[in-house]
C-alpha cells in the first residue's frame, strides 16, 4: 500500500517566503534571496515528508505566489498586457500578474484573484482570450522535480489538471466558452506531461477538483476527452486524479472510467462515497483514500481510518489501495510540535491536534496499522480512541450557560424592529449624510510602527498603558486625515487589529490560539485562524473602548467595527463535534453583546463585516439552502437587537454574489460595502435581475494592488453603478480595508475618491 500527500504549505514554518518575497518588492532584497528561499522551503518540506516514511513525495506543490499562476506561465497563457515585461527575469513577470506593476511610467493591473472553492486560500483566475493561444514556456515543474530527484526524493508532480485549469479561468471577450480552449491548450499540457515524465517522474499527480462539483455535460465530455487524449499520447503516464472537498456524487461514474492509473478520494468531507467506489471501480483503477482531514487542524480518528482502508484492501487488495490526506495539506498549519512554548494554550489541547507534519506521520501511520494483526495496533488503536474521548467530553469545551441561552433565541431576536425603509429615515435624520456618501471599509495601514507596538506589548517590552496612548496617537492621527480628506463616515482604523478574526478569536471564551500555526492566504499574506475548540462566550466588551474614543475625537460618525459570525467560524479551525450551525450562532450571540455595548457607548454606525459568507456556500448546489438559512439567522441575531436609528453595515468581499443576492438581501443591513472593482464592476449585474433594497457601495478601487486609481477612473465606475443602483442609495468606497497599503498612496487615493464623489454631486447625478 502506498502512501503519499496531495501537497505541502509552502510559506515555510517561520514564514520565510513571505519575508523574502516582501523584502523583494520592497527593494530591500534581491531576486537571489527569494529564489534560495524557496530552494530551502522545498528541501526542507520534502525531508519532512521523507522521513515520516511516505512513498511519494509531491513536488511543483511549491510556489513563489500560487499554484494556478505558476501553470498560467508554464503554457505560456500570459495575458498581453504583460508582455512588455516579457523581457526581464521570469519571477518578476510573474509577480507583476499576480500584484500589478506601477513603475517607471508602466501602469498594468494586477490579475483577477478569488477564492480557492471553499477555503480561505486565493489563486489568481486565468484570463482567456478568444484566439488563445498556448505554449510551453515554464519551466518551474521540471526544475523542481530535477532538484527533488538530486536529494534522493521520490517525487511527485503536481498540476492542476487542464479541465479544471480552464474552468478556473474567465473568458475575457464574448463568443466563447473557455472548455472550448482544450484541444489548444491539450498539446502543451501533454507537452509539459511529457517533459516530466523525461525527466523522471513515475507518477504525476493531476488536481480536478472540479469532478466534485455540480458540472454540466460539456465539462463531463471535456473530462473524457481531455484524459483520453492524455492517454493516447503518453501510454506509459501514469496519472493520480486528485478529487477533494466534496464527493463525486453523479460524476462519480465519469471519474472511475477516465483513463488514470489512480483516483484520489476526499473521505473526510464525503467518507460515504468509498463503499459505493469499490464495488463499482475498474479494475485497472487504484483508488486513493483520503483519510486524513487536510482542511482541520484535529487528530485523526485511526480506528476509524483503519477501518476504510481495511474495507478498501479487502475489496482491491493492496496494490490498489493508497493512503494519503484528504486535500493539500496547503490548508493546515505546519507543526503542531512549534506549539510547545505556547503558554495561551491550554495543555490538553495540543494533545488533540494534528498539524501538516503529524498528518503526514498519520498517513503513513494508517498504512502501517491497515492489516496488521500485530499487539501494537490494538494498543495504538485505544490510545487514540482514548484521546478522542478525553477531547469529547473535555469541561473546556462545554459550557452549560450558552449552551441553555442559545436554546432561548426567538424569532423576534432574528429581526430589526422595523423595516428598511423606516429605519432609513430615522438614521438620516441622525446622521445627515450627503447624497453618495463617503466612507472607508476599516482598516488603515498596518505600518511597520503599527505592528512593532503591538508586538512590544506581546513581549512585554511596553506597558498596557504606553501601547494604549500609542495606539490611541495612531487612531487620532487616521481621525484627522478622514477630516482632511473629507470622508463621511470616519473609522478608527483598526491599529490595534493583527488580523480582523485573531483579534476577536483572542478575547472569546471556547477559543485559542496557536503561536505558529500560520496558513497562507494569497501570495504572501498569512492567517494564524483561531482554534473554536468549545462553546463560545464573550468574556468582555472588545472594541468598545477603541470605537469609543475615536467617537470622541469628532464630529463625524465614527463606525464600529465587528467580525460577524459566519467569517469567524469560516476563517478559524473549528470543532468537529457539533455542527458548524451551532457553533456560528454562539459566536453571533457573543456579537450581539458587543453590538449592543456600542450602542450603548454612543456608536450610530456599526459595520460587521462578512467577508467570507460566500465562501461558506457548500460547494454542491444541493447542500446550499441549509447553510445559507443557518448563516443568515447568525448574521440577523448579531445585528438585530439595535434601534432603528442604529445604521447597521456589512462588507464582503472577493466573491461572486450574484447567485446568493437574495440571501445577501435577507441579511437586512442598512448599508452593504462590496468588493467590485477587479473585476470591473461585473458584480452589479446582480442588481439587474435582482433590485437590492437597502444600500450600497460597490468597491471604486482595488486595495489589494499598490497602484493609485485615478479620480476619472473612479468617476465612471460610479457612473457605471448608477446604471443598477438608485443615486440616493450609492455609496463610495474602497473594496476593502486599506492595512496592507502604505499612508502615501492611501492618502491619495481616498483623495481621488472623495474628488469623484463630489464630482458626482457637482454633475448633479
Ligand atoms: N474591516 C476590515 C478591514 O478593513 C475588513 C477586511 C475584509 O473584508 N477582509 O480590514
Ligand atoms: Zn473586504
Amino acid at each position: 500500500m502506498l502512501t503519499h500527500n496531495l501537497g505541502y504549505p509552502r510559506i515555510g514554518a517561520h514564514r520565510e517566503l513571505k519575508t523574502a518575497c516582501e523584502r523583494y518588492w520592497s527593494g530591500e532584497g534581491d531576486l537571489e534571496e527569494v529564489m534560495q528561499t524557496g530552494e530551502k522551503l522545498r528541501r526542507a518540506h520534502w525531508l519532512v515528508q521523507k522521513e515520516a516514511g511516505l512513498d511519494l513525495i509531491p513536488c511543483n506543490d511549491f510556489s513563489y505566489y500560487d499554484q494556478v499562476l505558476d501553470l498560467t506561465l508554464a503554457v505560456g497563457a500570459v495575458p498581453p498586457r504583460y508582455q512588455q515585461l516579457a523581457e526581464g527575469p521570469e519571477l518578476d513577470l510573474y509577480f507583476a500578474m499576480a500584484r500589478g506593476y506601477q513603475q517607471d511610467g508602466v501602469d498594468i493591473i494586477a490579475m483577477e484573484m478569488t477564492k480557492w472553492f471553499d477555503t480561505n486560500y486565493h489563486y489568481l483566475v486565468p484570463e482567456f482570450a478568444r484566439a488563445q493561444q498556448f505554449s510551453l514556456t515554464g519551466t518551474k515543474a521540471v526544475g523542481e522535480l530535477i532538484e527533488a530527484k538530486g536529494l534522493g526524493i521520490e517525487a511527485k508532480p503536481v498540476l492542476t489538471g487542464p479541465v479544471s485549469y480552464l474552468l478556473l479561468g474567465k473568458e475575457k471577450e464574448p463568443g466563447f466558452h473557455r472548455l472550448e480552449l482544450l484541444p489548444r491548450l491539450l498539446p502543451v499540457y501533454i507537452a509539459l506531461l511529457n517533459e516530466l515524465m523525461t525527466a523522471g517522474a513515475r507518477f504525476i499527480q493531476l488536481d480536478e477538483p472540479f469532478l466534485a462539483l455540480d458540472i454540466d455535460d460539456q465539462a463531463r465530455e471535456a473530462y473524457r476527452s481531455a484524459y483520453s487524449r492524455i492517454a493516447e499520447a503518453l501510454p506509459e503516464l501514469k496519472i493520480v486524479l486528485a478529487t477533494y472537498f466534496d464527493g463525486l456524487r453523479e460524476n462519480a461514474s465519469l471519474a472511475i472510467n477516465l483513463p488514470v492509473h489512480a483516483l484520489h478520494l476526499d473521505l473526510v468531507r464525503a467518507p460515504d462515497q468509498l463503499d459505493r467506489l469499490l464495488a463499482e471501480i475498474p479494475s485497472s483503477l487504484t483508488l486513493s483514500l483520503g483519510l486524513v482531514d487536510g482542511r482541520n487542524i484535529w487528530k485523526s480518528d485511526l480506528g476509524r481510518a483503519v477501518a476504510a482502508a481495511e474495507r478498501a484492501v479487502r475489496a482491491l487488495g493492496t496494490e490498489r489501495v493508497w493512503v494519503a490526506p484528504s486535500c493539500s495539506l496547503l490548508h493546515a498549519p505546519y507543526d503542531c510540535a512549534l506549539e510547545a512554548s505556547n503558554s495561551a494554550l491550554p495543555p490538553e489541547l495540543r494533545d488533540w491536534f494534528a498539524f501538516a507534519r503529524q498528518k503526514v506521520a498519520e498517513v503513513a501511520e494508517i498504512a502501517s496499522l491497515t492489516n496488521s494483526g500485530s499487539a501494537e495496533k490494538t494498543a495504538r488503536l485505544e490510545e487514540n480512541r482514548r484521546e478522542l474521548d478525553e477531547r469529547r467530553r473535555s469541561p473546556l469545551i462545554h459550557d452549560p450557560q450558552v449552551k441553555e441561552r442559545l436554546k432561548g433565541v426567538s424569532a423576534a431576536d432574528l429581526k430589526r424592529k422595523a423595516p428598511f425603509h423606516e429605519r432609513r429615515e430615522k438614521q438620516q435624520q441622525a446622521l445627515k449624510l450627503p447624497i453618495f456618501p463617503t466612507t472607508t471599509i476599516g482598516s488603515f495601514p498596518q505600518t511597520a510602527e503599527v505592528r512593532r507596538v503591538r508586538s512590544q506589548l506581546t513581549q512585554g517590552k511596553l506597558s498596557e498603558e504606553q501601547y494604549q496612548q500609542a495606539m490611541k496617537r495612531e487612531i487620532e492621527k487616521a481621525i484627522r486625515l478622514q477630516e482632511e480628506i473629507g470622508l463621511d463616515v470616519l473609522v478608527h482604523g483598526e491599529f490595534e487589529r493583527n488580523d480582523m478574526v485573531q483579534y476577536f478569536g483572542e478575547q472569546l471564551e471556547g477559543c485559542c490560539f496557536t503561536q505558529n500555526g500560520w496558513v497562507q492566504s494569497f501570495g504572501s499574506r498569512c492567517v494564524r485562524p483561531p482554534v473554536i475548540f468549545g462553546d463560545v462566550r464573550r468574556k468582555a466588551p472588545m472594541t468598545v473602548g477603541w470605537s469609543s474614543f475615536a467617537n470622541s475625537l469628532t464630529d463625524k460618525p465614527v463606525k464600529g467595527m465587528l467580525t460577524g459570525p459566519v467569517t469567524i467560524l469560516q476563517w478559524s479551525f473549528v470543532r468537529d463535534d457539533q455542527p458548524r450551525r451551532e457553533t456560528a450562532l454562539q459566536i453571533a450571540l457573543a456579537i450581539r453583546d458587543e453590538v449592543a455595548d456600542l450602542e450603548r457607548a454612543g456608536i450610530e454606525v456599526i459595520q460587521i463585516d462578512e467577508p467570507a459568507f460566500r465562501e461558506g456556500l457548500p460547494l454542491r448546489q444541493r447542500d446550499r439552502r441549509e447553510y445559507l438559512d443557518w448563516a443568515v439567522d447568525a448574521f440577523r441575531l448579531a445585528t438585530s437587537c439595535v434601534r432603528d436609528e442604529t445604521q447597521v453595515h456589512t462588507h464582503m468581499c472577493y466573491s461572486e454574489f450574484n447567485d446568493i443576492i437574495a440571501e445577501i438581501a435577507a441579511l437586512d443591513a442598512d448599508v452593504i460595502t462590496i468588493e467590485t472593482s477587479r473585476s470591473q464592476m461585473e458584480l452589479l449585474e446582480a442588481f439587474k435581475g435582482f433590485s437590492y433594497p437597502n444600500d450600497i457601495g460597490p468597491g471604486v478601487y482595488d486595495i489589494h494592488s499598490p497602484r493609485i486609481p485615478a479620480c476619472q477612473e473612479m468617476y465612471d465606475l460610479l457612473e457605471r453603478a448608477l446604471e443598477f443602483v438608485p443615486r440616493e442609495r450609492l455609496w463610495v468606497n474602497p473594496d476593502c480595508g486599506l492595512k496592507t497599503r502604505g499612508w502615501t498612496e492611501t492618502k491619495e487615493a481616498l483623495a481621488n475618491m472623495v474628488y469623484a464623489a463630489r464630482n458626482l454631486r457637482e454633475m448633479g447625478r
